[in-house]
């Protein structure tokens, strides 16, 4: 937080998403990309201007500082809309399918974050792990514990960095080490949310974790709660194995479908993100729709846990707001690239193509939409905060062999989202600040 933005231009390849790519009437319209580029910084941490080298070059004052990255592209930061700072250290845990790895797995791992001292170690490596896989914005679960998402808080304040986080709600169909109850969660929650929400680049989410770990009424407790305060956000899990949604209808049988039960409760609205929505059906789809909330695709997750292939065209099709999620630790890889790899497979399995324009808008603009930050986040339109990350295109000897024989920035976007990983993020800036550099430590 002490370091100061200073104003410099960086030099490379710029790219970066105006639109959805699937949106408008050509490809070509949803973006901009320079191939000898270059990004002006103001000493705010915001984006001044962009464009072509030779004609910003010119109208710079002589001195101005000036950073040049051979063969690398900057692209806006990641924006990961959903994973579990908890789970860091459970990632890659073998066997279970959903509900047998919450059970086996999560909520064992989660009872330790009533420990402050213990979640500021581990939200520490979870951001240091973000910003090194170059994501600059997250939407993150803490666990039950207040503590947890204060440990979260104080770690990402410390880094300047977009976050948003809540305590997680869960009050039943848990150990009682990572239960609440309806009156301590809400007591908590505001507690957060009075010290948290809005201070610094921080924002606070209503986090229940799924409907099958809160009674009613602490489901009814959380909508109240939405109501509240201005600004909040509600996250939480939908739609997303078989057995999971069966045991919804046997606690629910009132409710006609998963996404009705939230919605009974005041919890869908356009601040809602839902995480995965592999398994829903057309009303819940037209309602997801109607109601402007977002679920985030997490296809490493869902490959993962064996849950199934999400529909990305029937989402699109609808037009619901649709951005990319890790979800570690269920998730495999922190990286934004290695997710497009699998979400792209995803796609083929379903007989679809994921262009690499349409990727880098799910990981970059579409999660600042998804996030109502994209007057923020998402792009270098001027005025934006300057998260911004840059990617080495020689990370690897094949790296470098394949890039040589790439002909036009579709295929050069293609191969980072394909053979991409946390190699690639050369440097990551967070508010026009350097918190990341490959070859160096994070710091
Ligand atoms: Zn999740």
């Amino acid at each position: 937080m002490s370091k100061q933005s200073v104003s410099h231009a960086y030099r490379a390849g710029i790219f970066h998403c105006l639109a959805d790519p699937t949106s408008t009437a050509t490809p070509e319209e949803a973006y901009e990309y320079y191939a000898d580029g270059i990004l002006v910084i103001n000493d705010e941490g915001k984006v001044e201007r962009l464009g072509p080298a030779d004609q910003i070059l010119p109208t710079l004052p002589s001195g101005f500082p000036i950073t040049t990255y051979p063969n690398a592209i900057i692209t806006p930061g990641f924006i990961d809309t959903h994973n579990h700072f908890p789970q860091t250290e459970m990632i890659a845990a073998f066997g279970e399918q959903l509900l047998d790895w919450l059970e086996t797995y999560t909520f064992p791992t989660e009872s330790k974050f009533q420990s402050l001292e213990y979640a500021q170690q581990v939200a520490g490596v979870y951001l240091d792990e973000l910003l090194r896989n170059g994501t600059t914005t997250a939407m993150a679960f803490s666990s039950v514990h207040a503590e947890s998402a204060e440990a979260l808080f104080k770690e990402a304040y410390q880094r300047d960095m977009c976050l948003i986080t809540g305590k997680v709600l869960m009050d039943r169909h848990a150990p009682e080490t990572v239960r609440d109850t309806p009156e301590a969660g809400c007591t908590q929650s505001r507690t957060l949310i009075e010290q948290w929400h809005g201070k610094g680049r921080l924002h606070y989410a209503v986090t229940p974790r799924f409907a099958i770990t809160s009674t009613p009424e602490q489901l009814e407790a959380a909508g109240h709660l939405l109501k509240e305060y201005d600004g909040l956000y509600m996250q939480t899990h939908l739609s997303e194995n078989h057995k999971e949604i069966a045991w919804i209808s046997e606690l629910f049988p009132e409710r006609c479908h998963y996404l009705d039960v939230y919605d009974h409760y005041g919890l869908v609205g356009p601040r809602s993100v839902f995480a995965h929505g592999i398994h829903l059906c057309e009303d819940e789809i037209q309602r997801l729709a109607r109601q402007d909330a977002a679920i985030s695709f997490c296809p490493t997750s869902n490959l993962f846990l064996g849950s199934g292939l999400f529909n990305l065209k029937q989402m699109k099709q609808h037009k619901v707001k649709v951005s990319l999620g890790s979800d570690v630790g269920a998730g495999t890889s922190f990286s934004m690239l290695q997710t497009l790899n699998e979400a792209y497979k995803v796609t083929q399995m379903r007989g679809d193509k994921l262009s690499p324009f349409e990727s880098f808008y799910l990981a970059t603009l579409a999660g600042a939409e998804t996030l109502q930050l994209d007057d923020q986040l998402g792009n270098f339109l001027p005025g934006k905060e300057a998260d911004f990350i840059v990617l080495d295109l020689h990370s690897t000897p094949l790296m470098q062999y394949r890039m040589n024989n790439c002909n036009n920035v579709f295929e050069t976007l293609f191969v980072l989202c394909i053979l991409g990983d946390d190699r690639n993020i050369k440097e990551t800036f967070v508010k026009g600040i350097s918190r990341h550099q490959r070859d160096q430590a994070t710091h």
